[in-house]
């Protein structure tokens, strides 16, 4: 069923570490080898073997319109034609700036990179430059990319993986590095007590979505905020996974609180590589070259990318998150029905297109409870999930996502497919 998959697999390896170009994509804790993908379509993923499956991945979020949306893929196209980079800028890039502006108001000013890890990566280091301090506070259990200072306690590829750290952070660097739980009160409060003048942002996913989706409990945001602004700390939101998936103007926006600084990425690329920051004009205004603080990038702003993003954010409206919702409903009433039927316990956590589940009781509020799940039931479930057509990311500490090409008929089917597999598994 998987053969070709398997051959290309063993090539790969020979090539690249644990052939392939990303952890996240490796199928470590859900199978021997990752699958092969030779084309998609709208929510349909289409493997080597000519398998067919509905995608919940999604390439882990960014197609919210799904697979090779037709105005997407002519934008790219149109765009190519005119030259891939060009190291000058393009109006397309100022056009980017404004809708995101628009769409965002807590960002005044924007700086486009390629990657979510380059946007994290030069938010911290805007935040110490511009408030003189060192240290950064991160929640267990939220993953920003992979730079050094961020890759502690970071949850999905890395608990995954079962590394709590990666070797190669410098210990000066971690020192630097204050973490506590998620959804925890208390926990914050102490670390500014103890670090509170020295700590330059805080940084958060204001919806966990790398130990499986975590939203943050009743007025938690608030509390982060204040505490924040109390200490002359900055909060920066990391919607790279949250931006444009949450609500039409983003978690933020969703949950209405302002961070000072929010970092973007995936959606805003419509499938290509991008990322950004921005945030209050007072700030940003310290980025070079209108300011003293450096960050570059050869292909920041890329044309292609940017076209993929316009025309993927102006296809979404209100109601395509009406639409979510919807979806997300069917979903969540189905899985809750089909897995009292098996008797097999299941915890579903909801923002917006992200849905995640848990083989657990639950709660599920942070990365010590998303960690009750039961990895090896996941698993198995995955395995059966694949042979009934349905692609979920390949971990338990990932959500599901939507795109707006998903229809009722799609989610019917998973359901029906959820139970098959849970028949199997649970016999
Ligand atoms: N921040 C969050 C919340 C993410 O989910 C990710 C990637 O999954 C990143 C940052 C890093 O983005 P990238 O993989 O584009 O470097």
């Amino acid at each position: 069923m998987y053969n070709k998959s398997k051959e290309l697999y063993a090539d790969a390896v020979k090539v690249m570490p644990g052939g392939v170009n990303s952890p996240a994509r490796a199928f470590k804790s859900v199978g021997d080898h990752p699958l092969f993908i030779d084309h998609a379509k709208g929510a349909r993923l289409y493997d080597v073997d000519g398998n067919s499956y509905i995608d919940y991945s999604l390439s882990f979020g960014p197609l919210i319109l799904g697979h090779a949306d037709d105005e997407v893929v002519k934008s790219v196209q149109d765009a190519a034609v005119k030259g891939t980079s060009f190291g000058a800028p393009t109006e397309l890039e100022t056009t980017m700036a404004e809708l995101v502006m628009e769409r965002v108001p807590s960002i005044e000013m924007v700086r486009m990179v390629s990657s979510g890890t380059e946007a994290t990566l030069a938010a911290l280091r805007l935040a110490r430059g511009y408030t003189g301090k060192s240290k950064i506070l991160k929640f267990e259990g939220c993953y920003h990319g992979h730079s050094d200072s961020l890759l502690i306690k970071a949850g999905s590829g890395v608990a995954t993986l079962g590394l709590p750290d990666s070797p190669g952070v410098p210990e000066g660097t971690a020192k630097n590095t204050i973490t506590v739980p998620y959804n925890d009160e208390e926990s914050l409060k102490e670390a500014f007590d103890k670090f509170g003048d020295d700590i330059a942002a805080v940084i958060m996913e204001p919806v966990a979505g790398n130990m499986g989706v975590v939203p943050p409990v009743e007025g938690y945001l608030q509390f982060v905020r204040d505490i924040t602004e109390q200490n002359d700390t900055l909060l920066i939101f990391d919607e790279v996974m949250t931006g444009f998936r949450v609500g039409y103007n983003c978690a933020q926006g969703h949950f209405g609180i302002k961070p000072d600084l929010t970092c973007l990425g995936k959606v805003i690329g419509g499938g290509l590589p991008v990322g950004a920051y921005g945030g209050k004009k007072e700030i940003m205004e310290r980025i070079a070259p209108a300011g003293d603080i450096y960050q570059a990038g050869t292909l920041s702003g890329n044309p292609l990318a940017m076209s993929a993003g316009l025309a993927t954010l102006s296809q979404l409206s209100p109601e395509s998150y009406e639409y979510f919702g919807k979806l997300a409903d069917m979903l969540e009433e189905g899985l809750t029905e089909v897995f009292e039927k098996h008797d097999t316990p299941i915890t579903i956590n909801r923002a917006g297109s992200m849905i995640g589940f848990f083989l657990t009781e639950g709660p599920v509020t942070d990365f010590d409870s998303a960690n009750t799940s039961d990895l090896e039931l996941f698993r198995a479930m995955y395995q059966a999930l694949l042979a009934e057509g349905v692609y979920l990311p390949p971990s338990q500490f990932e959500g599901m996502f939507l795109s707006t090409k998903h229809t009722e008929d799609d989610i019917q089917t998973t359901i029906n497919a959820f139970d098959n597999a849970l028949s199997k598994v649970t016999g």
